[in-house]
This record gives structure tokens, sequence and C-alpha cells, in this order.
């Protein structure tokens, strides 16, 4: 059975636009997302795109800072320092990945963690892995959202996490071991010898590597529960843009044992972008 993620999203949108409603009335403005861009890497234009286009469909203030790939350290410091002065910038993002010249860590820690509504900073990464997060990371978030909605319990579930990132990996890790999940979890990686031996007992797998078919059906058991995070662009000749979005996972195999799968697209990719939205909302509630 397919996860549908679009459908989630919806219901989501729901009460994230009664919410917006509500704190515009409040603060007297709508809030407001600032994307920091640099450089013209295609996919983070596509989504930066699509995160702009929600905002202005359901009442947030989108504002797009976009900078050539030759800008310094100094200047990108001095944006965000710009921003966090702003009463007016509720949540502040700088759109990765960046160009190799600049140094992502503290450019990332110059954001006032009341405006990481990406959940980056190492104060939320912290308030997220001692379980009381302030802003979870967007997809983290999605794909907890996700397990709710679909009534999956992940209490004393064996689940894999395929992936290790600050976004997406560490945060589902830190979400799913907690007190409030009571998971007994899994992390693998790129080191990590047989994966199959982790993945074939594994009630839930998360994936998300960025490789297509990083797992196939013979390495899971039947009734297992995936969640593919991956988006990787394949060449298809057959579709007339050249190319097809794919996740991480083999799609026909996995989802003739799986009782449950997100397709790609359409999973977790639209409760993404929801749940930054809701962490914008939770930014601008501050102002209140
Ligand atoms: P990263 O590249 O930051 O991390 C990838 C992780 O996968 C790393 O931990 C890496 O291990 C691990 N890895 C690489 N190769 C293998 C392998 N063969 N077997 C097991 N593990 C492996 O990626 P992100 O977490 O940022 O993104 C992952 C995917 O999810 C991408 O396709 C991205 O586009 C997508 N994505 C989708 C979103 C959505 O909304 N749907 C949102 C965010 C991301 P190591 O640490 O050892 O290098």
């Amino acid at each position: 059975m397919l996860i549908d993620g679009k459908e989630i999203s919806k219901l989501a949108y729901k009460d994230i636009v009664n919410e917006i409603k509500i704190i515009t009335k409040k603060i007297k403005r709508p809030p407001t997302l600032n994307i920091i861009l640099i450089g013209e890497n295609p996919s983070s234009l596509t989504y930066v795109n699509n995160k702009l286009k929600k905002c202005e469909e359901i009442g947030i203030k989108g504002n797009l800072i976009k900078k050539p790939n030759n800008i310094g350290q100094k200047d990108v410091l001095s944006i965000i320092s710009e921003l966090n002065a702003d009463k007016r910038a509720d949540g502040i993002i700088l759109q990765l990945p960046i160009p190799n010249h600049l140094n992502e860590r503290i450019l990332i820690e110059s954001i006032n963690p009341l405006k990481d509504v990406d959940g980056l900073t190492a104060t939320n990464i912290g308030l997220l892995s001692i379980g009381n997060p302030r802003f979870i990371p967007a997809t983290a978030y999605g794909i907890m959202e996700i397990l709710k909605k679909e009534k999956i319990s992940s209490e004393g579930k064996n689940i894999v996490v395929i992936g290790r990132s600050n976004i997406v990996g560490k945060p589902m890790v830190a979400l799913l071991s907690g007190k409030s999940e009571n998971a007994t979890v899994t992390v693998c990686h790129s080191k990590t010898i047989n994966l199959e031996q982790h993945t074939v007992n594994a009630d839930i797998i998360i994936v998300a590597v960025g490789k297509p078919n990083v797992l196939d059906g013979s390495m899971v058991k039947k009734g297992v529960i995936v969640i593919d995070v991956g988006i990787n662009r394949i060449e298809n000749k057959e579709n007339s843009k050249g190319f097809s979005i794919v996740g991480d996972v083999e799609f026909n195999s996995i989802s003739k044992k799986a009782s449950l799968i997100t397709p790609v697209p359409g999973g977790v990719g639209p409760m993404t972008i929801a749940m930054l939205m809701k962490n914008v909302c939770e930014a601008a509630k501050l102002n209140i």
C-alpha cells in the first residue's frame, strides 16, 4: 500500500493556514521566511522556488536573498546578522549546499537559533537530542507526521535509518530513539558492512542516502514499512525532460513485500515543505 504524502500534507496545511491567519492578526503582518540562496545549483533553485510558491499560497511572506557563487564569508555573515536583527524576519534558511570556499558550520551557527527554522544550529540539534525540540528539521518532522497519520507506532519496533546526515538521518535517530517514540534504532551509512544483515530484521526502514537502488526486495522482510526520502534524477529518454525522479529504494521489488511504502515523488517531499512552513509559524509565534 502506498502512503500518500500529498494527501497527508493537505490535511497538515489546513491547520497551518488557520494558524497563519491567527498569527497574522496578532503580529499585524504575515509570518516571514527569509531564504539565502548562493550560486546557481539547479536543484537548489527548484527547492527554493517550491518553498516560495508554497509561502505565497498559504499566506507566509517569502523573501529570497540571492547572491552570486563568489560571495565571501564576511558578506554572508553580514546578511545573516542583518536578518537576525530584523524583528520582521521570523525564519532564516541558508539553502544548502553552499560553495566550498564558504564555511557552512560557521554560517549556520551565526543564525539566531530562535530563527533557525531548518533546525541546524548546534543549539537546536542539542535541544532535539535531549528530547525538548524547538525546530525539528522539516524532513524528519514530516516523516514523524506521516507515521502519526498512518497510525504507525514506533514503540518497541526495530527501525533502521540508512543515512546519518544532520538534516535527515541524525534527527530521525534522535526522534525515534527518544522516550516518546521508544524504538530500537540502528543507523547505517556508507561504511556499514553488510547492510542487508541490518535491514532484513527491520520493521520500519527509513532510507535517506541519495543513491538509487540502495535497498531492494531481497533485503527486507515481508510486511516492512519503508520510508524513502531519496530524490535522484536518472536519465530517461522516454520522458520529455530526459530524466525521471526516483527514490533510494528499488520500488518494484520492495513494494511486493512492504505493507506500506512512500512513493517518490509524492511521499516525503510534500510533507517536508509543510513542516518547514509549520516551523516558520512557530518562529513567528515567538513575537506574540
Ligand atoms: P547526505 O549526502 O548528506 O547523506 C547521505 C547519507 O547516506 C550519508 O550518511 C552517507 O554515509 C550515506 N550513504 C551513502 N552511500 C551509502 C550506501 N551505499 N549505503 C548506506 N549509506 C550510504 O544526504 P541527505 O541526508 O541530505 O539526503 C539524502 C537524500 O534525501 C538525497 O537524495 C536528498 O536529495 C534527499 N532529500 C529529500 C528530501 C525530501 O524532502 N524528500 C529532503 C532532504 C533530502 P556517510 O555518512 O558515511 O557518508
